[in-house]
């Protein structure tokens, strides 16, 4: 079932192929040699399994899904799970060696993992997607645990998902076992503030980095691409601190309004009809202008790739902060640079969902729950100490904050590898 890692010098195009160059230039700044920069670069154990589905019409369908551990030299495993057509092996990796670097970044103590179903979830009854995520559950379940590998929701799952993960573990497991997967229901052994997280520690990031760049956040416009878990809220965080949210897309359209977009009321229209099409209160705009509109910030917060050497020219937007992971190509980060934006990394600026699944994986661990108030202050002051220090170590190197961010958390994870020391 164990796939052998393909040889890091392989070929490999889209979010693998940045990863890698990302962490190639961390590993040359860092003076590191070829043999740490391989194991730096070449996930640790990875999974592939088959799903067959009975779906609800009698029929059988077969999936493919992924887990990879990218690495555990600072703890155990940890990322989300992602059910989308577009999911590959090749995607999934470049996301679980990005959580390594997150996770080193804020200093939580995990490694970095990723998994994928390759499924359209939208095409699909609730029956048959917990009857996907039993099967994915109990075909990987000899890889993870609270102290191996902790799942979390990601593009296409949800707070549902992790229940029924959540549930197949424990069965197998003869006891409930709520450490295993983050984002549950709260009910459930969710912690408070979860939903929320990865938005309020994008938004706190933004209206640092707006600050630093002296603009007013009560004065500053924004667009936000995707309105899912990350963007909705971001969106929403964004209005709450005053600033003027004029363009909003999703996968199917994008809306605009000069004067700013009612945000709560484009929430209860996307409630309602599922996109954010169709709005009253904007204008229908192309998909692609909310990349390019004239704004002083832009908040990528659907997919991969969405920045490129392409249209990385006609981006106006002053600020750009990652809410998704991996927006940018390297070529369109040098094409900004150049035009001198701002670009605040994904590793840093959507960290805030893994702090508090965190916070969630301390409190099931010791059976003890915090109040939103504790969970949102400590967020709040991990980010803006990530900030701080991403800041400073830019300043020191004079390299772009994702170089920066990137080289300070290869720094930690070598640190351990090196102390722990190499078995046999
Ligand atoms: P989601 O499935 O809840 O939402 C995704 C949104 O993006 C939807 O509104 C979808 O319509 C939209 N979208 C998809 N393709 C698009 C396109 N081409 N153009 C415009 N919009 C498009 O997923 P999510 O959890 O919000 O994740 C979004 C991104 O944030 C992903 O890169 C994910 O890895 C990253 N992220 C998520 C979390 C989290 O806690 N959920 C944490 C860190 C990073």
């Amino acid at each position: 079932m164990t796939a052998l890692h393909e040889p890091v010098a392989a070929t490999a195009t889209g979010p693998l192929a940045d990863a890698r160059e990302q962490l190639r230039e961390a590993t040359t700044l860092l003076g590191y040699d070829e043999g740490l920069h391989q194991m730096l670069a070449t996930p640790r154990r990875e999974v592939t399994v088959s799903i067959p589905l009975r779906r609800d019409d009698g029929t059988t369908e077969l999936f493919v899904g992924h887990r990879v551990q990218h690495n555990f030299s600072r703890g155990p495993a940890k990322g989300g799970l992602r059910y989308s057509p577009d999911v590959s092996l090749d995607e999934v990796r470049a996301l679980a060696m990005w959580m390594t670097w997150k996770c080193a970044l804020l200093d939580v103590p995990y490694g970095g993992a990723k998994g994928g179903v390759r499924i359209d979830p939208r095409s699909y009854s609730q029956a048959e997607l917990e009857r996907v995520t039993r099967r994915y559950t109990s075909e990987i379940s000899p890889l993870i645990g609270p102290e191996r590998d902790i799942p979390a929701p990601d593009i296409g799952t949800d707070e549902k998902t992790m229940a029924w993960l959540m549930d197949t573990y424990s069965v197998q497991q003869g006891h409930t076992v709520l450490g295993v997967t983050t984002g549950k229901p709260i009910s459930l052994g969710g912690s408070r503030g979860r939903a929320t997280a990865t938005s309020r520690g994008v938004v706190h990031v933004a209206l640092a980095a707006l600050r630093s760049q002296g603009i007013a956040p009560e004065e500053a416009t924004a667009s936000v691409q995707g309105f899912g878990k990350v963007g909705r809220y971001a969106a929403r965080f964004l209005a709450e601190a005053g600033t003027r949210v004029v363009a909003v897309s999703d996968q199917y359209g994008a809306v605009a309004a000069e004067a700013g977009l009612d945000i709560p009321g484009l929430e209860r229209h996307v409630d309602a009809t599922g996109s954010v099409v169709g709005f009253a209160g904007g204008d229908e705009i192309a998909a692609e202008a909310v990349l390019e509109a004239e704004v002083d910030l832009l908040v990528p917060a659907a997919v991969e790739g969405v920045l490129r050497g392409d249209n990385a020219g006609r981006v106006r937007a002053k600020v750009i902060v990652e809410g998704a992971n991996g927006p940018t190509t390297p070529e369109a980060d040098r094409i900004l640079q150049e035009a001198g934006r701002l670009v605040v990394p994904d590793i840093l600026a959507n960290a805030g969902g893994v702090i508090v699944s965190y916070f969630e994986w301390v409190q099931a661990n010791q059976a003890y729950w915090w109040s939103e108030i504790e969970v949102e202050a400590r967020l709040a002051e991990r980010m803006l100490a990530a900030w701080d220090s991403v800041n400073a170590a830019a300043a020191r190197l004079d390299v772009p904050l994702r170089t920066a961010a990137t080289c300070l958390a290869v720094e930690r994870v070598a640190q351990a590898h090196q102390l722990r020391g190499l078995y046999p």
